[in-house]
C-alpha cells in the first residue's frame, strides 16, 4: 500500500484549518470534514475575541498558547488584511470582594508575559466607558476582536494555494494502524497517511477512541443574546470570571451593537450542536434565560432593560472539565507515533490557532 499524504487532518474549524495550513508549507496534506464546508461548527459560534491570557495558570498550555497567538494571530490579520480591532478590554470588581480576584488577575497576568495591563479606578472607568459602573478594573491593551470567517476563508485559500487537499461531506468513521501507515476511511473512501491529527472539536473524543484512546469529554453549551439598545461601550467588558467560564461579558460587534453572552450550561452529548439551515428554529438561545442574562449585565451596565435582550444564537465548548471542577488545560499531544490528539480544545481555542498549529509542527520534526 502507498500513502496518499503525508499527514491527513480531520476537522475543518479553526485549528484543524490552521494546523493544516501550517503543515502545507512542508508536507502534503489531506484535510477531511464531515460538513459541506469548513467552519460550521463551534468556530463560528463563539465571541470572536482574541483574548490576552490572563485567565490561565501560569506554565499552562493555555497560557503560553494564549500570549504567543495572541501576537501571532494580530500579525496575520495585519499581514492578510483581516478585519480585526485591537479594542482593548475591562474586566469589571463590581463587589467589594471581587477586587482582590482583579489583583489575582494581574499577577497571573505578568506572570504568563501578558503585555499592556493596568488596574484602573472608578473614575477611569467612568472616563473609557460612562455606561459601565464599578469599583475598579483590570485594563489589558491587547485584548481585541476579530471576523472569524475571513480568517477561516484566508487560511482554506493558503493551505489550497500550497497544494494542500480538502474533501467535504465525507465523515471520518474508521482508523486503523496498518504498519507504518494509517488508513483513515470515510463515508467516501479510503485513505493512507504516515501521520493523523485529530481536529474534530466536540467527536474529538470519538475519533480518539478509535485508535484506543479514551477521554471524557463535556459538552458546555454558551447562550447570547444582542442588545438592541445602543451604548458607548467601545471595547469589551468582562465580569470577574466564574469557576467554568468567563462570565456573562459585552462584546461590541464591528457594527457597534454589543452581544451578551455566552453563559455555561452542560448539555448532553446528544444535544443538537449545530443544526442545519433547514433547521434554524431551534438555533436560537432558550428565551427563559433572559431574566438571569439581565441581572447578570446590570451590574456592569446598570442602565439597561430586560427589553433590550434579544436571542440571537449559541455554541458549544468541548470541555475537559466537569461541572464545577478545577482548571482543565487543552490535551495536544503524540499518543504513538504519528497519531496526534487535540482535546478540550475550548476558549481561547480561537486566539491560540496560530500558536497550536506551530506547536504541532515541532511534534512532527
Ligand atoms: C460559546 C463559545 C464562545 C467562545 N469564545 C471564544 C473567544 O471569544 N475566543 C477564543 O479564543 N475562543 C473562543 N471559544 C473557543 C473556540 O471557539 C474553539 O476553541 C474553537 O472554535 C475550536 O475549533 P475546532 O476547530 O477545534 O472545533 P470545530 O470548529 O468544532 O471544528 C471541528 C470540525 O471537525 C469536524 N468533524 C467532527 N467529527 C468529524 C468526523 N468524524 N469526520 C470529519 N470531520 C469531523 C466538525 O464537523 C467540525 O467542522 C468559544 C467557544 C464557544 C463555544
Amino acid at each position: 500500500m502507498e500513502k496518499d499524504f503525508d499527514v491527513i487532518v480531520i476537522g475543518a474549524g479553526i485549528i484543524g484549518l490552521s494546523v493544516s495550513y501550517e503543515l502545507s508549507k512542508k508536507y502534503s496534506v489531506g484535510l477531511i470534514e464531515k460538513n459541506r464546508k469548513y467552519g460550521l461548527e463551534t468556530s463560528s459560534r463563539n465571541s470572536e475575541v482574541i483574548h490576552s491570557g490572563i485567565h490561565y495558570p501560569p506554565k499552562s498550555l493555555k497560557a503560553k498558547l494564549c500570549v504567543e497567538g495572541n501576537e501571532l494571530l494580530y500579525e496575520f490579520l495585519k499581514e492578510n488584511n483581516i478585519i480585526h480591532k485591537k479594542t482593548g478590554k475591562l474586566t469589571v470588581a463590581v463587589e467589594k470582594e471581587e477586587v482582590k480576584e482583579i489583583e489575582r488577575l494581574y499577577k497571573q497576568g505578568m506572570q504568563n508575559g501578558v503585555p499592556e495591563m493596568r488596574i484602573i479606578e472608578r473614575n477611569e472607568i467612568k472616563k473609557i466607558c460612562p455606561d459601565i459602573d464599578g469599583i475598579c478594573a483590570l485594563y489589558t491593551g491587547s485584548t481585541g476582536i476579530l471576523n472569524v470567517h475571513y480568517l477561516m476563508d484566508c487560511l482554506y485559500e493558503k493551505f489550497l494555494n500550497n497544494g494542500g487537499i480538502a474533501g467535504f461531506d465525507e465523515k471520518v468513521i474508521n482508523i486503523e494502524r496498518k504498519n507504518a501507515l494509517y488508513l483513515v476511511e470515510t463515508e467516501k473512501g479510503k485513505y493512507y497517511s504516515e501521520v493523523v491529527i485529530n481536529c474534530a472539536g466536540l467527536y474529538a473524543e470519538e475519533i480518539s477512541r478509535k485508535l484506543g484512546f479514551n477521554y471524557n469529554v463535556f459538552w458546555a453549551k454558551g447562550d447570547y443574546f444582542t442588545i438592541s439598545k445602543r451604548f458607548n461601550i467601545p471595547l469589551l467588558v468582562y465580569p470577574v470570571p466564574m469557576k467554568e467560564g468567563l462570565g456573562i461579558h459585552l462584546t461590541p460587534r464591528f457594527d457597534g451593537v454589543l452581544r451578551a453572552g455566552p453563559d455555561v450550561e452542560y448539555v448532553k452529548k446528544n444535544y443538537p450542536p449545530y443544526p442545519n439551515e433547514k433547521e434554524n428554529s431551534i438555533f436560537k438561545p432558550d428565551e427563559n434565560k433572559k431574566f438571569f442574562f439581565y441581572e447578570s449585565i446590570k451590574k456592569l451596565l446598570p442602565k439597561i432593560d430586560i427589553e433590550d435582550l434579544v436571542p440571537e444564537s449559541y455554541g458549544i465548548r468541548p470541555k475537559l472539565q466537569k461541572k464545577g471542577e478545577e482548571f482543565k488545560d487543552f490535551v495536544i499531544k503524540k499518543e504513538i507515533d504519528g497519531f496526534i490528539n487535540l482535546i478540550g480544545i475550548d476558549s481561547p481555542g480561537l486566539t491560540c490557532c496560530l500558536s497550536i498549529a506551530r506547536f504541532i509542527g515541532t511534534l512532527l520534526t
